[in-house]
């Protein structure tokens, strides 16, 4: 689709929202643009092709594209199918529109979603990505990719647009399980890496000599390369991905692998420590910080 024939609204311009927002009005998309949050609109006075809308309805209405980067499952149902009496989205979605599920999604819900959607002829695709805020800035995030191949092809020129690794996986819903096990994988090793560094400190031992010595050996991950000196060590906890966004994540991880019926001990640590993290530290907290609460836990 390109950017002359495409009309997009854009719900949830939130840290990753608007830089990816921003990056599509570079490409000379048209943006109608939602978010419960007023104060974003500021943020995007001086881009063409925007405007802030008061509602989601008023969002979707003239679009043929519609892209949700909401917090979670949970709120983008409601979104779609309403609730407390509202009636929801997705019947005013137009005929043949495309509604690309960017959030990091629970692929169980997905799968549910794009049957739903099908029916009122409406094309879903999931489009979850990695990389942070820097990268959502940059355009380079890694998308992963679910939904008939032929959309893929269709949504391939916008997709690039905010990403440069655009990988189709599978069938609507398949992303969005992939993106939660990437996102599993990523928080099993901070949780590693902020144990083993903690007791390497309390050995005596500089935790910046010993993080150099795993990137150079097999305990080498995305934390040990990229958060422990840029947002750990140093204190700062301020990656851009909350802690309670991760502990979403875990959880619909382990939710996908025990409804596959497989071995999940370590997801379940994972879940626990997770929660009791993000009750500790408080709402605001960064996912980095589960550095400041493993050295301040008690056995
Ligand atoms: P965020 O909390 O910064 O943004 C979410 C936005 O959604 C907020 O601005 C909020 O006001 C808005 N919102 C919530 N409910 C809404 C509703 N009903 N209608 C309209 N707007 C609503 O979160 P984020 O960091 O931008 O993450 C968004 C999604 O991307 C999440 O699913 C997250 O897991 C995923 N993600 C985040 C990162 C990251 O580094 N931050 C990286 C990859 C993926």
């Amino acid at each position: 689709m390109q950017a002359s024939d495409t009309k997009i609204a854009f719900v949830g311009l939130g840290l990753m929202g608007v830089p990816m927002a921003k990056n599509l009005l570079k490409a000379g998309y048209q943006i109608a643009g939602f978010d419960l949050n007023q104060e974003v609109a500021a943020k995007f006075l001086d881009d063409k092709g925007f405007h802030f809308v008061s509602s989601p309805e008023q969002a979707i209405q003239d679009a043929n594209l519609t892209i949700l980067m909401l917090p979670d499952s949970t709120i983008i149902d409601a979104l779609l199918w309403g609730n407390n009496g509202s009636v929801g989205i997705a019947t005013h979605l137009r005929k043949n529109s495309y509604l690309i599920d960017m959030s990091s999604s629970s692929p169980i819900s997905s799968k549910e979603n794009n049957q739903k959607l099908e029916k009122l002829g409406i094309k879903f695709v999931d489009a979850p990505v990695s990389g942070g805020v820097k990268k959502a800035i940059d355009g380079s995030l890694a998308i992963i990719v679910g939904g008939k191949k032929e959309y893929f092809g269709e949504v391939h020129p916008l997709l690039e647009c905010m990403g440069k690794s655009i990988v189709h996986v599978g069938d609507a819903g398949a992303a969005h399980a992939v993106k939660a096990l990437n996102n599993y994988v990523s928080a099993a090793g901070l949780i590693a890496a902020s144990e083993a560094l903690n007791a390497a400190n309390q050995f005596g031992l500089d935790p910046h000599v010993v993080n150099q010595v795993f990137n150079a050996s097999t305990g080498r991950n995305n934390t040990t390369e990229n958060k422990v000196e840029n947002f750990m060590l140093n204190e700062a906890f301020n990656s851009g991905f909350s802690l309670a966004l991760m502990r979403k994540d875990v959880q619909i991880a382990l939710n996908f692998i025990e409804n596959m019926n497989c071995y999940a001990s370590l997801a379940k640590q994972c879940v626990l420590t997770a929660k009791e993290a993000d009750e500790k530290l408080g709402k605001g907290a960064d996912h980095t910080a589960m550095f400041d609460y493993v050295r301040s836990a008690t056995l």
